[in-house]
Formats: C-alpha cells, structure tokens, sequence
C-alpha cells in the first residue's frame, strides 16, 4: 500500500481513491486524516477477498459500478446509491477502528448487498 499525492486523481471535489494496492489523493487536501487511510486500506482487504491476482481488481472494480447503477433507482426514494454500495457500507462502517482489519472477517461487506442507506 503507497499513497501518492497529487493533482489530477481523482477529480476535485473527492479526497482519495484506491486502485489496486494504491491509494491516490488530491495534493490540496494535505495529508489524509488515519480514518480515510484506514476507509481505503479496507478497500484493498475487499479486493484481496477475490484472491486471483490482478482479475481481483477487475472482480471489485466491475461488481462496485454494477451495485452503485442496480442501487440508483433507489435514490428516487431518498438513499443514497454511493453509500448503499455494500463495500462502502462495510468501509463507513468501520473506519474510526484502526483496528478493524486485523480482525475483520473475508467477505465482510457481503452482508449489506441488499441494504440502502441514505
Ligand atoms: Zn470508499
């Protein structure tokens, strides 16, 4: 895990992003506060639960997009797509526990497919 501050990922308006074993921020934000590091480095333990080398981050990637536009109509009853995808769940959940990952279970973020959040 590395996180390279800089200009252009992601776009302005978002702090950070993961991709792959990178976290990217926006140099203009300062450094990132512990909870956001540990929100991404959850991410990352998300995309290791699919094992296969390099086809994870495809598997988390694909399955992240296709939940956020399968959870969408749901905003037109005032959830929020964004925060209703379940690895987003898991991640809002936990990371104020810096501890959170050396117990955290495999597939973790499996149990809120089929929840929404506002
Ligand atoms: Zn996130």
């Amino acid at each position: 895990m590395k996180i390279i501050y800089n200009n252009i990922i992601p776009f302005k308006g978002f702090r950070a992003l993961t991709f792959c074993k990178w976290i990217f921020a926006r140099k203009e934000y300062g450094e990132l506060p512990e909870t956001t590091v540990n929100h991404e480095k959850i991410h990352i333990a998300q995309e290791d639960d699919f094992f296969i080398p390099v086809i994870k981050y495809l598997i988390f990637y694909i399955w992240y997009g296709l939940e956020w536009i399968f959870k969408l109509p749901a905003s037109l009853f005032g959830y929020n797509a964004y925060y209703s995808i379940s690895f987003e769940q898991e991640t809002y959940e936990h990371q104020d526990d810096l501890e959170y990952l050396k117990n955290r279970k495999r597939f973790a973020w499996l149990k809120n497919i089929f929840k929404l959040r506002k």
